[in-house]
């Protein structure tokens, strides 16, 4: 134990109504590590990465994110927020270079990006393989291209915490694998991954530690260990038969 956890969940209870929909909360990520959130749909996993990231305060008990009360954290650098669905919206027209050049704001201000900026920028488009996509539109990118360019704006604001909300719905099969690829080798680089997935398989080839939610915690550890255990089978009930189901 330290104290440089990223992410410190103490007891943390919330509801959105008077009735919790996630209670008894407490974990702790440290610096590096390559977490997974899975559970049932409805079970609370957005509502706990919203809890983590300080976007929804706890009606019981403490959220810290770098040390701080997650709700007054504001180095917006640090964190990169893929959203769920982010493959689906519809984003502004601009482009991806665009997109990624904003991961610069929080350095330069209101000022111009100066050229070590735009090394960084091109960097991160190179890190995620859309260097030749840079001047394309948002708008027209499939999924995972899409979602490779937020990572990218990520990389530029130097984040050294990655947040992934089921990041690969809708991308196809062979983007997903190139996906978590590209998800590795940014955590053997020291980034910490922390992710939301309902595709278990993928959870299962790629996370080192699973946290499996019903508005408790079923399960905190080791993959292998959650693939033992009868965690999913208890938090999934009857719909464990999902296991391995994946794509
Ligand atoms: P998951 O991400 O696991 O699907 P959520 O955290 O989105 O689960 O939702 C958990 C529960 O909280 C669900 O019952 C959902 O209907 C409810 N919920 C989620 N967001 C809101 C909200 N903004 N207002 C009221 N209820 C919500």
């Amino acid at each position: 134990m330290t104290d440089d956890a990223v992410v410190d969940l103490a007891d943390v209870a919330f509801g959105y109504t008077a009735t919790p929909v996630v209670e008894e909360i407490s974990l702790r990520v440290e610096s590096g590590e390559y977490v997974a959130i899975v559970g049932p749909n409805g079970s609370g996993k957005s509502t706990l990465m919203k809890l983590m990231l300080g976007l929804l305060r706890p009606d019981s008990g403490t959220a810290r994110l770098f040390a701080e009360p997650a709700h007054e954290f504001d180095e917006g650098s640090r964190l990169g927020y893929v959203a769920q669905h982010a493959s689906a919206s519809k984003e502004m027209p601009i482009t991806v270079r665009e997109v990624v050049k904003m991961g610069r704001f929080p350095h330069v201000g209101f000022g111009r990006l100066s050229e070590s900026d735009w090394e960084r920028v091109d960097e991160a488009l190179d890190t995620v393989g859309m260097t030749a996509f840079a001047n394309r539109r948002v708008t027209q990118l499939s999924g995972g291209q899409r979602q490779r360019a937020f990572i990218a704006r990520a990389l530029a604001s130097e984040a050294d915490l990655l947040v992934l909300d089921e990041p690969t719905v809708g991308v196809d099969a062979e983007s997903v694998d190139a996906f978590y690829e590209l998800l590795n080798s940014l955590n053997e680089q020291g980034i910490t991954v922390l992710l939301i997935e309902h595709d278990l398989s993928a959870v299962t080839n790629h996370a080192e530690r699973v946290i499996c939610l019903n508005k408790q915690i079923y399960f905190d550890g080791p993959t292998d260990e959650f693939v033992d255990s009868d965690a999913l089978a208890r938090a999934f009930g009857t719909a464990a038969g999902i296991v391995g189901g994946g794509r």
